[in-house]
């Protein structure tokens, strides 16, 4: 992820290396090649004006010191705002609620939320010794449930039976007391995907959301659809107090616009970047190392 992004900023900034001061021309101009490269990465446009809005601000009022030169100085400004933006330091799951942590899974047909919950599975089985268990209330797809299925028995997890002549929130308490019994610290909800946005879907997860009262209303977006993640991000925030956001298919990912815009957009962290389709390809989201790799 970034490709373009790091080969973008790597040359606006050694444009600024020869320059003996920080002055409102050079910003500008700089600031001018910082807008262009965000835009061509796909980042949301009121995400860039108010980027490119701080980091002027900051660099008018900056100090250089002699030990910095004026392109340093404006590297660590743009260093730090991108940490920002992308909210600092990475933020783990809050399962330490009453066992089973119900963690509910929303996102688009297609988005990977099925393979994804295979791999937070996983994750939480091998890096943090929990007892999972999944379920897919996708009963409009028998081929969901089968795929769940499939994914669980890869990974070494229970998965709860469902059919597709129950009613979603009929198999998610279902699998809750399940879950109770077996004395699971984790049950992971897989949900039913529709390619776009409807009022039946939303009005279904909102459903499942209510009977569930999940620790975690994680959102599983696509990285490769840019600033329409952050919009598809925004209603399904707008719809479910979403706790997170985990980012899939980074690994075809060159621009990163997704992972720049939808922390600002809806105030939710990014929890967990997908990386690839085997069920190991998760990895913890952390803002401060990938800002830092976008600078090269
Ligand atoms: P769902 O409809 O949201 O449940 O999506 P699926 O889990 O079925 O995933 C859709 C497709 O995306 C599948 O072919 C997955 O293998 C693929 N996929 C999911 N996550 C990733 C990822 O992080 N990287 C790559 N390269 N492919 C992924």
């Amino acid at each position: 992820m970034f490709d373009s992004l790091q080969e973008r900023f790597g040359e606006v900034l050694k444009g600024l290396r020869g320059q003996a001061r920080l002055t409102e021309d050079n910003i500008k101009d700089t600031l001018r090649e910082v807008r262009m490269a965000l835009l061509e990465a796909d980042v949301a446009l009121p995400v860039v004006r108010g980027f490119v809005e701080r980091v002027r601000e900051r660099a008018l009022g900056a100090d250089v010191t002699k030990s910095l030169t004026p392109g340093q100085v404006l590297i660590k400004i743009v260093n730090d705002e991108l940490t920002a933006l992308m909210g600092e330091s990475n933020e783990g799951l809050a399962l330490n609620v009453q066992p089973p942590a119900v963690i509910l899974m929303a996102g688009l047909q297609g988005s990977g939320k099925t393979t994804t919950t295979g791999k937070l599975a996983r994750f939480l089985k091998e890096r943090q010794g929990k007892k999972v268990m999944v379920v897919s209330t996708d009963v409009y797809r028998p081929a969901a449930i089968d795929q769940l299925e499939s994914v669980a028995k890869d990974v070494g997890v229970d998965c709860f039976p469902s059919t597709s002549d129950q009613q979603p929130t009929a198999i998610a308490e279902g699998a809750v007391a399940a879950a109770k019994k077996q004395f699971k610290d984790v049950l992971i909800v897989d949900t039913a995907g529709r390619l776009a946005i409807d009022e039946a879907m939303m009005a279904e997860i909102q459903a499942l959301e209510a009977s569930l009262s999940p620790a975690e209303t994680l959102f599983v977006v696509d990285s490769m659809t840019g600033q329409d993640a952050a919009k598809t991000a925004k209603a399904f925030h707008d719809a479910l107090p979403l706790t997170g956001v985990i980012l899939t298919k980074a690994d075809g990912d060159a621009r990163g616009g997704a992972a720049l815009s939808i922390r600002e957009v809806t105030g939710k962290p990014i929890k967990f970047l997908g990386t690839g389709e085997r069920s190991t390809a998760l990895e913890p989201f952390h803002p401060d190392r990938v800002a830092s790799r976008i600078l090269g």
